[in-house]
């Protein structure tokens, strides 16, 4: 019987239909920003629902973002209403990974109750068995093993895989066997890192032949967005997912877009892309061209800057959105970056109030897109002081705090009692009494006897081993966690965190300490509890915390977004502010000296990312002078801003409309610049930018100010910008 025209697929083109129909067999949709991609996927799982060809539970969907899974939740809730049961397998490959991981722990030698390492806690893990292996880690820093380790693991790598010499340049050739060292301990704490979560069921599928069939057979239907961005690691594991039994050949549709892969520095390969067809032999691959997002100057400035990458595979795109009264996309040139805040705060207070149409921008509609999270505090508190509502996406900057990581690590141990990081971070928080001495002491028991760090100090406190103050204080320790764990299975999540966030005086400490800070951080505490309250049980909230990588607390909250450019992909807006496009910062100095070529690249396409989330107004913004660390920088425009066609840009004027400038450059900044040398190549001839002119007139010695940066939350620009897990 043929199926009526269903409602949802009326809107689509014909080669969106074409990628929402062609159900059977291998499908790749490689097309540029805002072409539908991820409307075809959407779509696409409507479609397989509504058709009767699976389950829910059968269909295996792979987003970039929790995000992103949760708005195709939604989506497809609305597009199929409420008729199915249940939902499909839906999320990053982290969080599909984590649910293999527990069904089948054992056969990687897990207990199913496993916890998920952060950045930090491997970096912790790897400092101690750098040091125990007698490795100086000033020379060997464990960060930067750390690093190796996610590089190996996103090859799909086990330390017995690493290539000869790919080891040999960390600690004089030690690298493998620290790597197995690692794993060892891992094992040991029953604890897995990210890179895991696709490793271990990688390794189960392959030594366990039913164990993937029986996947194989489960997922009917395989859909993956954002797919330039796939590692090695995640290909393989979708690569042996979608082999079905002959004759039925793989139900696999991955969307991508080869301009818009910017996780190149975490491993992932765009060369994937390429290889679908020749792993999914006679796969069908469907262009989309018509780009709905953007108007016509948004994405006439995107795909102009993006043509001066080498190698693309190359598409084109149109818009029918096309009319005179269409802005322009707007180049804005500031003095500092307080300046740049400044302007930027105006600009989102103007649109807020109606226009001369009668028409409010929804704060909701805005997003600030920044390349280093250390531009986003000037943006923060900017917003502090003008009330205005926003939210910071892309990180979970709260959970980084301190006393939510000791409260956290509280909380881990009452879980998981083998997670000996969390043990040592909190044993002696509040001040016990427990020195080196004695943690000493429970390490050799613990490993002496291959039992967990709260185990040994259970023991410990039975003998005559410890000094007696430290053992009158282990002893409430370990009778604390006695207690809080047998309320685990009763008592609700929030409750259980007060409590213990009292009975161990950790609340208390806070409440004693004068520190200016101290009350926010009780502040925060509580919000912590209220965040649990939210949860089914502490333990669902552990899950949630070590996975989520967006933290929006309140969706309904109408706010302005600040966020990477890495944490944008795949969103958009009506008005996209992407300031600090200067060199140095975008491209990223660090990007330049690491990637070279194929870093600068990149960076492009991050810029292009950035340009193609606006659908009607797009603000850039460069400053003369920034402010990192407290020490003021002297910058240079961003070369991509040459890289713009003036058919499509407009150079907004500095006529002081921001308020001056406040201050500083009326009567000369700190370099005793004035106030007409700044604005003087700005002077609204959009013949020639007037970047170009400031360009040549910087001296070289300028352009290295960059270079030299160096300092904690610069570690940070290269690695820890996208939020940790962009998948
Ligand atoms: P990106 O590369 O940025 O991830 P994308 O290719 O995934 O973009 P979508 O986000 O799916 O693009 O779509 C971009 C916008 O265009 C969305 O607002 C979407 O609803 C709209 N859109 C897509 N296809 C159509 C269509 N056929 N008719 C009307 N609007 C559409
Ligand atoms: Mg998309």
């Amino acid at each position: 019987a043929s199926q009526p025209q269903a409602q949802y697929l009326s809107g689509l083109n014909p080669e969106q239909s074409d990628a929402v129909e062609s159900i059977e067999g291998p499908v790749l949709v490689l097309a540029g920003a805002g072409t539908g991609k991820t409307r075809v996927l959407t779509t696409r799982i409507a479609h397989i629902l509504n058709l009767g060809l699976a389950f829910p539970s059968q269909i295996l969907a792979v987003t970039f973002t929790n995000k992103a899974a949760r708005e195709m939740k939604e989506r497809i809730g609305v597009l199929v209403g409420n008729t199915v049961e249940g939902m499909p397998w839906l999320g990053t490959f982290h969080s599909i990974g984590v649910k293999l991981l527990r069904r089948h722990a054992e056969l990687a030698g897990l207990r199913s109750d496993f916890t998920i390492l952060d950045t930090d806690d491997v970096v912790r893990l790897v400092k101690q068995l750098i040091q125990a292996e007698g490795i100086d880690d000033k020379r060997w820093p464990a960060r930067q093993f750390a690093q190796m380790i996610d590089g190996w693991k996103n090859k799909g790598y086990a330390p017995a895989d690493i290539p000869e010499g790919d080891s040999r340049g960390f600690a004089n050739g030690k690298g493998r066997a620290l790597f197995a060292a690692y794993q060892a301990r891992l094992q040991t704490l029953n604890a897995c890192d990210f890179g895991d979560l696709l490793c271990h069921p990688i390794r189960i599928f392959r030594a366990h032949a039913d164990v993937l069939k029986e996947y194989q057979r489960k997922f009917r239907f395989i859909l993956v967005d954002e797919y330039q961005d796939t590692n090695s690691a995640q290909y393989m594991w979708l690569r042996l997912l979608a082999q079905r039994p002959a004759p039925e050949r793989p139900n696999i549709c991955c969307v991508g877009d080869d301009d818009q892969s910017i996780y190149g520095w975490r491993g992932a390969d765009v060369e994937n892309i390429l290889r679908f067809e020749k792993d999914f032999p006679g796969a069908k691959v469907i262009k989309l061209e018509r780009n709905y997002r953007s108007t016509e100057h948004i994405l006439g400035a995107a795909a102009h800057l993006i043509a001066h990458n080498e190698g693309r595979l190359g598409k084109t795109l149109f818009t029918e959105q096309s009319d005179p009264e269409h802005a322009k996309v707007q180049v804005h040139a500031g003095w500092d970056s307080e300046e740049e805040a400044r302007a930027i705060g105006e600009t989102i207070e103007q649109l807020q109030r109606p226009d001369r149409n009668g028409k409010r921008h929804d704060l909701n509609d805005m997003a600030i897109l920044v390349r280093a999270s250390f531009q986003m505090r000037e943006f923060e508190e900017r917003f502090v002081t003008l009330g205005l509502n926003y939210r910071v996406i892309g990180g979970p900057r709260f959970y980084e705090r301190q006393e939510i990581r000791d409260a956290m690590a509280f909380f881990r141990v009452v879980s998981q009692p083998a997670d000996d990081l969390a043990f040592e971070r909190i044993v002696n928080v509040p001040k016990r009494g427990l020195g080196d001495a004695t943690i000493r002491q429970l390490h050799d028991h613990a490993r002496g006897r291959g039992v967990p760090m709260l185990d040994a100090a259970r023991d410990l406190v039975a003998t005559d081993e410890l000094k007696p103050k430290a053992r009158k204080s282990l002893t409430d320790v370990v009778e604390m966690f006695t207690r809080w764990q047998a309320m685990m299975e009763t008592t609700p999540g929030h409750e259980l965190a007060e409590t213990i966030l009292d009975e161990s005086g950790y609340t208390e400490m806070w409440q004693n300490d004068r520190a200016a800070d101290a009350p926010t951080r009780l502040e925060n505490l509580k919000e912590l509890v209220q965040t649990i309250s939210t949860f089914e049980s502490l333990r669902a909230f552990l899950e949630h915390v070590a996975l989520v990588m967006d933290t929006e607390n309140n969706p309904d909250l109408d706010a302005v977004s600040i966020m990477t450019l890495h944490s944008a992909k795949g969103l958009e807006f009506e008005t996209v502010f992407l300031p600090g496009w200067e060199e140095g910062l975008f491209p990223h100095q660090r990007a330049l000296d690491e990637g070279g070529r194929s870093g600068l690249e990149e960076e492009r396409r991050l810029a292009y990312v950035g340009l193609t989330r606006a659908k009607r107004n797009c603000h850039i913004w460069f400053v003369s002078n920034r402010r990192i660390h407290g020490l003021w920088q002297s910058t240079l425009p961003s070369r991509f801003l040459d890289e713009l066609p003036e058919a499509h840009i407009e150079v907004a004027e500095a006529d002081g409309s921001y308020g001056g400038y406040g201050g500083r450059g009326q009567s000369g900044g700190p370099y005793g610049a004035s106030r007409f040398d700044r604005a003087e190549p700005f002077s609204g001839n959009y013949e020639t930018p007037g970047w170009k002119r400031a360009q040549a007139n910087k001296s070289d010695a300028t352009r290295d100010n960059w270079g030299t940066r160096s300092g904690p939350s610069v570690e940070r620009i290269a690695y820890g910008e996208s939020g940790p897990r962009g998948r």
